[in-house]
């Protein structure tokens, strides 16, 4: 339903960065025997980033700012509070790569853009892209609200899978457990404003529904119970993921 092309560049993206890293792995397997003689130092830039944490950094900080402006920018059409509570949710993300910036000496990407505007040229044209789906209906923008979280929740996974840094890792794990419960909130407006059920947009179906039936405070619950046999054969944690993880190499 939502074939986007900017989407695609985004996956794209993805699927080259993923490349790069899998040839980085194989030479750094290559290399550890020669690691043995020499300390691991391999790529870590001053702070003990790699380069692949700090373009992460980046990334997510306008990823992050990009869902607060997209849904400031669906509240203000459609007037439901769920955009403008997720917003909020959103802005404490955005903040919390930016403290990692600071933290880590690096420069802010968003340092002066206001709403809408964005430094990553795949992110705005893909911002450019979801106002304007969502501007088309309520139920449009519940879908776009639903697909921002898709996205989100597939890059934090991917960029958890690439990093060793636990100050990464603990905010990362925070925002990803978050957008698992803005996923919910999007598929239950959606759900009760049409009728409908809500489909996977990113993600793989077994995941998002993985996710759906999962519980806001505990990422345990029944969600095993709850699904079945079908749904956990082939769609528990990390799934979503592995269609990328087994094209990128
Ligand atoms: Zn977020
Ligand atoms: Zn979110």
């Amino acid at each position: 339903m939502f074939e986007d092309k900017n989407l695609q560049t985004t996956g794209k993206r993805l699927f080259n960065w993923k490349s790069i890293l899998g040839v980085g792995l194989v030479l750094f397997l290559l290399g550890g025997l020669a690691m043995l003689v020499q300390p691991a130092a391999a790529q870590t830039t001053s702070g003990g980033l790699t380069t692949a944490d700090i373009d992460s950094l980046l990334y997510m900080r306008e990823e992050e700012k990009l869902a607060h402006d997209v849904y400031v920018t669906l509240y203000d059409l459609w007037g439901a509070p769920l955009f403008t509570n997720i917003a909020s949710s959103e802005q404490n993300h955005t903040e919390m790569i930016l403290a990692l910036l600071n933290q880590y000496g690096l420069a802010d990407p968003a340092a002066g853009n206001g709403v809408g505007v964005f430094t990553n040229s795949e992110l705005q044209a893909l911002y450019d892209d979801l106002v304007s789906q969502g501007s088309q209906s309520y139920e449009a923008a519940l879908l776009v609200g639903g697909l921002i979280e898709e996205v989100d929740i597939a890059d934090l996974r991917a960029e958890l899978a690439t990093t060793n840094v636990a100050a990464i890792q603990q905010v990362y794990q925070s925002l990803l457990s978050a957008s698992g419960n803005h996923l919910r909130g999007f598929a239950n407006a959606y759900e009760n404003a049409t009728g409908d059920v809500y489909s996977a947009q990113w993600l793989n179906d077994a995941d998002v529904a993985a996710i759906l039936s999962s519980s806001n405070s505990s990422g345990n619950g029944n969600s095993q119970g709850a699904r079945g046999a079908g749904g956990q054969g082939s769609g528990n944690g990390g799934n979503g993921n592995q269609g990328n993880g087994g094209s990128r190499r």
